[in-house]
């Protein structure tokens, strides 16, 4: 790159050219598929796991993309993160979430709550709160119905803008989670400071709950800090039953995962909903 002038790159590998090239690709045709409502919605059910009720969704965004197909988040994200497209996305997927919710009421599923996955960058400006309150204003959606979900990577690279911002929209009511607990710095500063109504055990401390000893007692500790400090549990990334009954066992709130549903599309979303939520389960009886 040196010898052609200062101003040119190179790569020294065809795979990192590769993977450069289509990462240039995707960088290209997001804006472009921002514009022509080329990104669908998945939702992936929380379930009670006392009731066996689903309590809310997480929204998880997919991009259909006419050359690729249906190309998964982490695909673009990052991508969409470094160029800062992922503030006009995440008011996409806001404004989504919002007419989603309104349908799901209209089935009369007036009590489920939807999350979305905020990143770091809408830590960096005060937009969050203005964006939070346009979703609200514009739908069915309360401030209670509404959670983020927010990782301590986001967090740590804008510590003050976004403690200030979670306060502010805790007051008003929304439910703010911890994403992939376990797997960053696990900061209990954070845990003090912060305004945290739920802790999402990640899914490597899931793994391993059937064999490993070690996972297991790191999940129950978790469990039982969160509980001491007055927030809610979600196991993230269950699929087997021996995990459900631990998780049960050791008195974990909710559970998310391919043991009861993968991210699902709208309709079968909500034609989730009816089973689980019409009638009346088992332990509601009892
Ligand atoms: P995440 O927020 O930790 O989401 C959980 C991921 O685990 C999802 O992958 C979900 O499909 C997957 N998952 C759920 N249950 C299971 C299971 O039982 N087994 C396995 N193997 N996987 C399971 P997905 O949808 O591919 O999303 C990946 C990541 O992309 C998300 O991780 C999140 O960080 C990011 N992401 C997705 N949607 C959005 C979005 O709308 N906005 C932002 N900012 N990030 C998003
Ligand atoms: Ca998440
Ligand atoms: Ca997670």
């Amino acid at each position: 790159a040196k010898e052609s002038g200062q101003s040119h790159f190179a790569f020294f590998e065809a795979e990192m050219q590769e993977k450069a090239l289509k990462q240039f690709q995707i960088r290209e045709d997001l804006e472009s598929a921002l514009h022509n409502h080329s990104f669908i919605l998945h939702y992936q059910p929380k379930i009670d796991i006392k009731t066996q009720r689903i309590i809310g969704f997480e929204a998880l965004i997919r991009w259909k993309h006419p050359q690729l197909g249906l190309i998964p988040p982490n695909d673009f994200i990052p991508i969409a993160e470094k160029c800062g497209l992922i503030i006009p996305m995440t008011e996409w997927i806001c404004h989504e979430v919002g007419q989603a919710y309104d349908r799901f009421q209209q089935q009369g599923y007036t009590d489920i709550s939807i999350a979305i996955n905020i990143s770091a960058k809408h830590f960096q400006t005060r937009r969050l709160i203005d964006l939070i309150e346009k979703t609200i204003h514009h739908s069915s959606i309360g401030y209670h119905h509404l959670e983020l979900e927010v990782t301590e990577s986001a967090l740590m690279e804008n510590l003050e803008t976004a403690k200030e911002q979670l306060h502010a929209l805790h007051q008003l009511g929304i439910q703010v989670a911890l994403d992939d607990y376990g797997t960053g710095y696990s900061s209990l500063a954070y845990l003090k400071h912060l305004p945290i109504d739920i802790l999402k055990i990640d899914k490597t401390f899931i793994n391993g709950l059937a064999y490993d000893s070690k996972d297991r007692a790191i999940v129950e500790a978790t469990i039982k800090m969160a509980e001491s400090l007055g927030m809610r549990t979600v196991a993230e990334g269950v699929e087997e039953p021996e995990q459900v009954d631990y998780l049960k066992e050791v008195g974990c709130h909710y559970i998310q995962g391919y043991y009861y549903a993968p991210p699902l599309n709208e309709a079968d979303a909500i034609a989730l909903l009816k089973r689980y939520n019409t009638t009346q389960s088992c332990s509601d009886v009892d």
